[in-house]
């Protein structure tokens, strides 16, 4: 694989230099994690792949700066690692060697809200002893199950707010969508940005039936119906030298000992 400097036009450029044209299997432009993890899937076919991108630094909006004796990350700062598909991804970029991991149980999340961090509830009694929900948000809960489903997309915010409340809205999703997409929520898919919610409505009609569904399935041990099969025990992960070390190993031009 190799990744190139170059800005690719939108449109049709009619100026195209004849001398640099060269011929490959498969061409992908963007060379952020999309470009690169699609780019090393590809190359395990044996397929000849170039990536172009009009950065010279590989990764897109992932950025690592060190600084004295500290590391900044620009964008992102870890990956939920959830699929094992992950895992392959990791040993093919040898990057096995190099990944810092965190269990995602020990992490406590915290928001700010009227002058004080709130840990987010992460079990039924917790939530209904949180303050970051005043009871109408609270009680839509119990509500949610009876909401009609809907299957063309919308925001995130409409979402939530059309299932449960616009205190979900305001005190949990805004600040959990910053955290994720450092995106507006409402701006973005629910679709794209939280498949899993999208599925777990169209499979149980509500989140609630849909999140009792897939537990039952996973209790069994089944293969869920509704969206790809995560690990039970998920981590956070990163790498000593940041997350940009993902990208530039994906970039590197390939070691042909490595699968
Ligand atoms: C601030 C921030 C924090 C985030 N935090 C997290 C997090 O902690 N964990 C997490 O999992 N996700 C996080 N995300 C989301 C995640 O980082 C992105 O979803 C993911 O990195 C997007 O990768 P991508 O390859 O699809 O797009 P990009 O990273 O945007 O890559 C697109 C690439 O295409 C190139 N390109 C575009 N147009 C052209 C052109 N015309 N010619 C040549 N090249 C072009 C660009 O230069 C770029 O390199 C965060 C996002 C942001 C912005």
């Amino acid at each position: 694989m190799t990744l190139a400097t170059r800005q690719i036009p939108m449109t049709n450029a009619p100026d195209a230099d004849a001398a640099d044209v060269r011929s490959t299997d498969v061409l992908i432009l963007g060379g952020g994690i999309s470009g690169l993890s699609l780019a090393h899937w590809l190359r395990r076919d044996n397929l000849d792949v170039h990536v172009l991108d009009r950065n010279a630094q590989p990764g897109g909006v992932i950025g690592t700066l060190r600084k004295n004796d500290f590391l900044f990350e620009r964008g992102p700062n870890t990956v939920l690692d959830k699929y094992d598909s992950f895992d392959d991804l990791l040993a093919g970029a040898g990057l096995d060697g190099e990944v810092l991991r965190v269990p995602l149980r020990t992490q406590t999340r915290h928001i700010w809200l009227n002058g004080r961090l709130h840990p987010v509830p992460m079990s039924p009694l917790a939530f209904l002893a949180s303050p970051l929900l005043p009871v109408a948000g609270k009680l839509a809960l119990l509500r949610e199950p009876f909401v009609a489903r809907r299957d063309d997309d919308e925001t995130i915010a409409d979402f939530v707010q059309r299932r449960l409340h616009a205190s979900w809205v305001s005190n949990l999703v805004t600040p959990m969508v910053s955290g994720i997409w450092a995106g507006d929520p409402a701006r973005l898919s629910i679709a794209y940005a939280f498949p899993i919610m999208k599925a777990l409505e169209r499979r149980g009609g509500s989140l609630v039936r849909g999140a009792w569904l897939r537990a039952r399935d996973r209790r069994r041990g089944a293969p869920s119906a509704d969206a790809p099969t995560t690990k039970a025990r998920k981590h956070l992960v990163s790498f000593r030298d940041g997350l940009q070390r993902l990208p530039a190993a994906l970039a590197e031009p390939a070691d042909p000992q490595r699968k």
